[in-house]
C-alpha cells in the first residue's frame, strides 16, 4: 500500500494551483503525532511505499531524515517543488527510488504559474541531484493550464536531460473554470498528444522508449493490466497520513468528510484499504478499464458540475483512444523483440504517478 505522508502543511511558493500552504488550524505546520505509530503502521505492511508530500516536504527536513533512518519500507518517494533540495543531504537523496519535482515546461510558463526564478532553479536541482549520484527515478510533474501546449511542454522537459519521466496532470475541476477547456482541449491538447504519441512510436520502432509517463502507463494498463480502479490508488490502496494525525484517501481531500478513513494508532493498513467505491457514471463507461475514474477527488467533488466533468472525460477517452490505436503496434514491437517490456511496463509500484492526467 502505498502511505503519502505531510511533513507539513506549509510552502515557501505560492502557486497559482494551490495557493501555497495549507492553513495550520487545517493540515498544521509539523506533524502533532508520536512518530513512532507511523513507523508502525507502515512496517505492520510487508509491501509498504512511503511518499512524503507537503505543503513542501522539505520545510520539515529533520522529519524526512528521520523517516529514511527508522522506518522500513519497499519504495520511498518525494514529491518536491525542487527549490528546497539543499536541506536534505546527498546520502539521503541517494535512497529514495522516485523523485519528483514540479515543473510545467518551458521557462515562461513554470514562473508565470510557480514564481520568477523557479524554472531555473528547479532545472538546476535536477541536474545537482544526477550529479550527487542520484540513478533513481526522476520525474517532472506538470500541472498543465490553458497555457500549456502539451506537445511543446513534454518535449522541452525530455529534452533537458536529468528528468528519466515526465508525468502531468490537467489543472481541472478543482480549479477556477478555463477560459474554454473544450477548445483547449480539441485544438491544442488532443492534436498535441496525438502527435507526441506519432513520435513516441517512431521512436520505439528504433528500440527506443521516450519516458512519457501517462502513454507508458496507460500503454502497460492496456498490454498487461497494472491497477484495478482508480489508477492512483485514492480510496483503494493508497492513504495520506496528515501531520495532525488524520488518515485521507486522498493527499488534497484533507476536509471532505467521505475522505476520512482513521486515524494513526486506530488503524491497521486492512481497515484503510478499499474504502471508497467508485459508482457511476464511471463502473458503465466503456472506458473503465483503463481510467478508472480518473480522479477520486475530481470524481466525488465536481466543482464544475456533471457537464464539466463529461468534458473533462472527453480529454481521458481521447488519450486512451490514441493508446489503443498505438497498442498493436507496441505489441508488434515487443514481439520482435524491438522494445523490452522492462523497459515499457511502468509504473513498476504506486510511485504517486496518477496514470491518467
Ligand atoms: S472516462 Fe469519465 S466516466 Fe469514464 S471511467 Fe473515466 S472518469 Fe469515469
Ligand atoms: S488523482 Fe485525484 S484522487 Fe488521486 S491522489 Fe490525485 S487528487 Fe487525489
Amino acid at each position: 500500500m502505498l502511505y503519502i505522508v505531510h511533513t507539513t502543511g506549509k510552502c515557501n511558493l505560492r502557486c497559482k494551483y494551490c495557493g501555497g500552504s495549507f492553513p495550520p488550524q487545517l493540515v498544521p505546520w509539523s506533524p502533532r503525532y508520536d512518530p513512532r505509530l507511523l513507523k508502525e503502521l507502515v512496517e505492520s505492511d510487508p509491501d509498504a511505499i512511503l511518499a512524503f508530500y507537503g505543503g513542501e516536504p522539505l520545510l520539515n527536513a529533520p522529519f524526512v531524515m528521520w523517516a529514511l533512518d527508522n522506518i522500513e519500507a519497499r519504495h520511498y518517494v518525494i514529491q518536491t517543488n525542487g527549490t528546497l533540495n539543499h536541506l536534505l543531504p546527498p546520502e539521503y537523496w541517494r535512497r529514495f527510488d522516485t523523485v519528483l519535482l514540479s515543473i510545467d515546461g518551458v521557462e515562461w510558463l513554470t514562473d508565470k504559474y510557480r514564481g520568477h526564478g523557479v524554472y531555473r532553479r528547479v532545472v538546476s536541482e535536477a541536474r545537482r541531484l544526477r550529479r550527487i549520484g542520484f540513478t533513481g527515478d526522476l520525474i517532472a510533474r506538470m500541472a498543465v493550464t490553458e497555457d500549456s501546449d502539451i506537445y511543446r511542454d513534454v518535449k522541452h522537459l525530455l529534452s533537458l536531460g536529468p528528468f528519466s519521466h515526465v508525468h502531468w496532470q490537467l489543472d481541472v475541476v478543482w480549479s477556477d473554470r478555463w477560459r474554454s477547456f473544450p477548445r483547449w482541449r480539441d485544438e491544442i491538447y488532443l492534436p498535441g498528444l496525438e502527435r507526441l504519441a506519432s513520435e513516441w512510436l517512431d521512436a520505439m520502432a528504433h528500440g527506443e522508449v521516450w519516458g512519457i509517463a501517462p502513454f507508458k502507463a496507460v500503454m502497460s494498463q492496456i498490454l498487461w493490466g497494472v491497477y484495478e480502479g482508480m489508477p492512483c490508488g485514492a480510496g483503494r490502496d493508497a492513504v495520506s497520513i496528515l501531520t495532525d494525525g488524520r488518515i485521507v484517501a486522498c493527499p488534497i481531500a484533507v476536509s471532505e468528510e467521505w475522505a476520512l478513513l482513521g486515524r494513526l494508532g486506530e488503524a491497521t493498513p486492512d481497515d484503510l484499504r478499499d474504502r471508497v467505491p467508485v459508482g457511476e457514471p464511471c463502473t458503465s463507461c466503456p472506458y473503465y478499464r483503463v481510467c478508472g475514474g480518473r480522479c477520486l477527488y475530481a470524481y466525488k467533488e465536481r466543482f464544475w458540475g456533471d457537464e464539466g466533468f463529461r468534458e473533462v472525460c472527453r480529454a481521458t477517452q481521447g488519450f486512451i483512444d490514441l493508446m489503443l490505436r498505438a497498442a498493436p503496434e507496441v505489441r508488434r514491437l515487443l514481439s520482435g523483440g524491438i522494445v523490452k517490456k522492462e523497459n515499457l511496463y511502468y509504473p513498476p509500484f504506486n510511485n504517486t504517478v496518477e496514470v491518467i492526467p
